[in-house]
């Protein structure tokens, strides 16, 4: 095997033995979790799993029913974190809103809201205080994308009832002018656990600088996750059983989130339990999506211009990435940037990831060829900044990235508190 190359068929490998239903909190999600675990054991390693506790919601059985000017009944799912209608449901005027705003839901009060998009904290929280009954969200054409609200949204603003809707259905409903329905919706949300997997390859001369490399394993409901994210997860042990057999000059952590999918839970529950540490952690490589057959690699990048510029150079001399942006990206990244850890995310879109968050995530899109060149811009990365005489970074994160990790952190209902450090502009 070359040097420069991860071992592409191994890596497939670890991605199909985790390509399964992992939802959030689940037996399932811990099923993966040991199998990570057990990947590593076996590379020599000495993985840790570490414990803890999280709202997981159930998805029981809800039902939508027009009544004027037609009767039908349609099938629908409750959304996670939303509250149970009585028994014999809510019934209710119906009201089709474009695009959640506060100013839209003035006259949303005793209604039953159809809409497409979700909410953002602002928008739940005008919701929830024009009184509206309840909300029914229609899911994307040629699948259902299942539903949930921030786990935040319903313990800050209170709890309505929501529930999922098919594509075709709401194009019915709203077509056929439904003004009238029932909307009946079982749901409950429970303390569960979860766990995130660490494990550490020790850095030869400067064992206490430390760069992170983390992806999340669990998936979402009614989906196999393969590559949202068992891509990511396969990546970063491809790359633990890399570095195992040589070690850089920094400490490589790596990380495998639990609940990275009802809101970043793992991830943010990790910085919370080491923040003393994170000083120490220079930088994060975070690999949220791939390995699809048919695809181009991304890189998105929150951290400063010349850790941009940087990536850029790399991007050029290995012709590995088709877009480098300087944003947030929606993953584990982002606890880390509320400290000021510039992080890396790179992922493979394209082909199969359009099924992403759907029963359509799987293997069928994906194969071994996936994994080379990202396993080897990987490689190529970790082995240039772990191995620098200098680290060539600064924690810190500029003030428009600042912004916008600002709005992604409102938006789900949590506060912003910006912990890093503050870089001039
Ligand atoms: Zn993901």
């Amino acid at each position: 095997m070359r040097k420069d190359m991860i071992d592409s068929q191994k890596a497939f490998g670890y991605m199909k033995s985790l390509s399964f239903e992992r939802r959030s909190g689940s037996p399932e999600e811990k099923r993966a979790a040991l199998l990570i675990a057990g990947h590593l054991r076996k590379m020599g390693l000495k993985p840790q799993v570490e414990r803890f506790d999280v709202d997981v919601f159930s998805f029981e059985d809800a039902v939508f029913e027009v009544t004027t000017p037609y009767k039908k009944r349609y099938k629908v799912w409750p959304v996670g974190y939303t509250k149970s209608t009585p028994k014999e449901g809510i019934a209710a005027p119906l009201v089709y809103i474009d695009n959640p705003n506060p100013g839209t839901f003035a006259d949303v009060r005793g209604k039953i809201v159809l809409m497409e998009g979700g909410f953002t904290s602002k928008t739940y929280q005008a919701f929830v205080e024009n009184k509206a009954k309840g909300f029914v969200r229609i899911s994307a054409p040629d699948r259902l994308v299942y539903g949930k609200l921030s786990h935040i949204l319903p313990k800050r603003f209170g709890r309505v009832p929501g529930v999922t809707l098919g594509y075709e259905d709401g194009l019915e409903i709203v077509s056929r002018g439904a003004s009238y329905g029932r909307l009946i919706s079982k749901t409950s949300t429970r303390k569960g656990a979860s766990q995130n997997v660490t494990v550490e390859i020790k850095g030869k001369k400067l064992p206490n600088e430390v760069v992170v490399i983390c992806a999340h394993y669990d998936s979402v409901v009614w989906s196999p996750g393969a590559t949202d994210n068992a891509a990511g997860s396969a990546l970063a042990l491809a790359l633990a059983e890399h570095f195992t057999k040589s070690p850089l000059a920094r400490t490589l952590r790596f990380i495998w989130f639990g609940c990275e999918e009802i809101g970043l839970i793992g991830s943010f529950k990790y910085t919370e339990k080491h923040k003393k540490e994170l000083k120490k952690v220079k930088m994060v490589l975070n690999l949220d999506v791939g390995g699809t057959l048919i695809g181009r690699i991304n890189a998105i990048i929150t951290g400063d211009e010349k850790l941009a510029n940087y990536i850029e150079v790399l991007g050029k001399e290995t012709g590995a990435f088709s877009s480098i942006v300087a944003d947030v990206y929606s993953s584990d990244s982002v606890p880390f940037a509320e400290y000021g850890v510039p992080s890396v995310n790179l992922y493979r879109g394209g082909g199969g990831t359009s099924y992403i968050h759907t029963d359509g995530d799987s293997l069928r899109h994906c194969g071994p060829s996936a994994f080379e060149t990202i396993g080897r811009v990987s490689l190529e990365f970790l082995r240039r900044v772990a191995e620098a005489v200098e680290f060539p970074f600064t924690h810190g994160l500029p003030v428009s990235i600042q912004e916008k990790l600002k709005k992604y952190i409102e938006n789900s209902g949590r506060f912003y508190k910006y912990k890093g450090e503050k870089t001039e502009k």
